[in-house]
């Protein structure tokens, strides 16, 4: 009998998909005697975004994750996702990380790596596939699936040739955004198995509501190797529903031979953990074809949505997502997904929040038009990349070909926070929260998030959003704006008071003191004035300094680099908005800052 294989991505990508990628170990070692029993051809368990969640949310070692994972499912595959020579992070490492990494992951548990790279560009993906093939575990090259005008079959096949020929032991077709259809599915993985070897795996984002259909039509086309989501974290912007896959194939000659029974079983299980985390479900539920459009993937969607609300500006996500496709064709159509997905939502935010496209660039959209994430797929605007590198050098080399060995000095700057190799790893994925976390972990201060309880509306909708406050007999407006992260017991809550922005620090809305009225100060608690002149430079979303770059006295151009930010985990530069000489600098690098504040004043008088 035929029989079809499938990958449960529950694990990762259906909670990355579905609620911010929240959900935690404590959650997933119940599940795992009865995974384990299932047959999987494999579990999908680690990502990028996993790990990060692990340490920026949950506080968890994602390292003990895995560990614990591997102990709990000793009969399944573990498979995780991986970013070819950008690992789990949003940069290029050097190749001796990327060897460290593969090595590491390989050792605590990872049977089988998907290994992709944002632009197609198979150099990206050379180090860590011989990395994985030293570790004599499964390598799977991937190929990033889009839509475009330089996209078509005939480039999607040279690929997987290339993957065949680096020494992959399977291809993955992954459809981040679910923006394959059905016919083109099947024409595709009948070329593809036509033309080499391996066997194909189908990853496939329910966003459209055409990915049954995709995986149906794949299959009947030679594909043997589907992912699909336990039905609790199913559809929408996450997979198909693995119960509904096999109750489909069931005695037919594409059996996946998985017992239905125990499956729903699971379903159950999972559908009780889905409500622990409600708070986080997206509004979008049911299908969304507008990804056929904006190419905007599932997880991309919700990081979006969660972000421009955060920002106040939910009312502009519509516009967000009209620009999305422009700088993606500025940028020579590369896929969309990450780091690619966002970099260039972080980009269109910008465009679309400060009202003139391009006025702010991101660090990372210079480095990608200098050619340092590789090679795009067309060619990039020319005015775009004029305005962004002016006539600084575009490189044509494989990208980590230009950087030096960097494990030595990881380990030095990390020092004796680290306990071990995978901590050294844990601080070269996420330099700033990884290292918060193995301090916080030092110092026995890792406290998760704090979780809505069951049954509660979201805080935004269940909660009055606009009162009146009195105090020592005079009164206040106040409208909740929007919510931040929690960061240790406190999470931070933007608001006006009679409309002017504040911010406070509480636990939960009920615990809103009354917050003091004054007009110069703005967010955080901090006495840092508002804008109001030319001369005083604001950032244009809420967001951590990584850098001042000027001193009090100097004197700047307009369009002198001032200030590095970081928002939405891309760094921004922030330029003098005039000339003249900085009078004061109210910010230090750390620091969290709300647009509408002076970070650094300049006198053009
Ligand atoms: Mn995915």
């Amino acid at each position: 009998m035929t029989t079809v294989n499938i990958t449960d991505v529950i694990l990762r990508d259906a909670h990355q998909s579905l609620i911010a990628t929240r959900m935690r170990t404590e959650d997933m070692l119940p599940a795992c005697e009865r995974l384990d029993r299932i047959g999987y051809w494999s579990l999908e368990v680690w990502g990028g975004a996993t790990f990060d969640a692990c340490l920026r949310y949950l506080k968890e070692d994602p390292w003990q994750r895995l560990e614990d994972l591997r102990v709990a499912l000793p009969n399944t595959r573990l498979q995780m996702l991986l970013r070819g020579q950008n690992l789990l992070g949003y940069r290029h490492y050097s190749d001796d990380v990327v060897e460290a990494f593969v090595e590491r992951a390989a050792a605590t548990g990872i049977d089988v790596f998907r290994v992709f790279d944002a632009l197609n560009d198979t150099r990206n993906l050379q180090t860590a596939i011989a990395a994985v093939r030293k570790s004599g575990k499964h390598a799977q090259g991937t190929i990033c699936y889009t839509t475009s005008p330089v996209h078509d079959t005939g480039k999607f096949i040279a690929m997987a040739r290339e993957l065949e020929d680096m020494g992959c032991d399977s291809i993955a077709i992954k459809d981040m955004a679910g923006l394959m259809t059905p016919m083109v599915t099947g024409t595709l993985v009948s070329e593809i198995t036509r033309a080499t070897r391996l066997p194909v795996h189908l990853h496939c984002h329910a966003t459209a509501g055409t990915a049954e259909m995709c995986l149906l039509k794949a299959i009947e086309s030679g594909c043997r190797h589907i992912d699909t989501a336990i039905s609790a974290f199913s559809g929408s912007t996450s997979h198909p529903a693995t119960e509904s896959m096999v109750a489909a194939l069931r005695n037919t000659d594409y059996d996946t031979g998985l017992d239905l029974d125990a499956l729903q079983e699971i379903g159950l299980y999972f559908r009780d953990v889905r409500k622990k985390y409600h708070q986080f479900d997206s509004d979008y539920l049911g299908p969304d074809t507008r990804v056929q459009v904006y190419q905007v993937p599932g997880g991309m969607i919700s990081n979006l949505y969660s972000q421009l609300r955060e920002q106040g500006a939910l009312d502009r996500i519509e516009d967000v997502f009209a620009e999305i496709p422009a700088v993606r064709k500025d940028l020579g159509y590369p896929p969309l997904v990450t780091p690619t997905s966002q970099i260039i939502g972080a980009q269109a935010v910008l465009n679309v929040l400060t009202g003139k496209r391009y006025s702010t660039i991101t660090n990372e959209v210079k480095l990608y038009l200098q050619g340092r994430y590789g090679k795009a797929p067309a060619a990039v605007d020319p005015q775009v990349q004029q305005q962004a590198i002016g006539k600084e050098n575009v490189i044509d080399v494989r990208p980590a070909d230009l950087l030096d060995s960097e494990m030595g000095r990881l380990r030095e700057q990390i020092g004796e926070l680290a306990d071990n190799e995978a901590d050294v790893l844990t601080y070269a994925m996420f330099p700033e929260i990884g290292k918060e976390f193995l301090q916080q972990r030092k110092q026995n201060a890792l406290v998760p998030e704090t979780l809505e309880p069951v049954g509660k509306k979201k805080t935004d909708h269940a909660r009055p959003t606009e009162f009146n406050v009195t105090l020592h007999g005079e009164s206040y407006h106040i409208k909740v704006t929007g919510t931040g992260h929690s960061t240790l017991d406190n999470r931070p809550f933007y608001m006006t008071v009679d409309g002017v922005p504040e911010e406070v620090l509480v636990e939960t809305l009920d615990q809103i003191s009354p917050v003091k009225k004054d007009k110069n100060a703005t967010a955080g608690g901090s006495r840092r004035p508002r804008a109001t002149r030319p001369g005083h430079v604001t950032a244009s979303m809420p967001g951590t300094i990584i850098d001042v770059l000027v001193a009090v006295g100097d004197l700047v151009e307009a369009g002198t680099p001032v200030i590095i930010s970081e928002a939405m985990k891309m760094e921004t530069e922030i330029q003098a908005p005039v000339a003249g000489r900085v009078t004061a600098i109210h910010v230090a690098r750390g620091d969290s800052v709300n647009p509408d504040e002076t970070l650094v004043e300049i006198n053009d008088d």
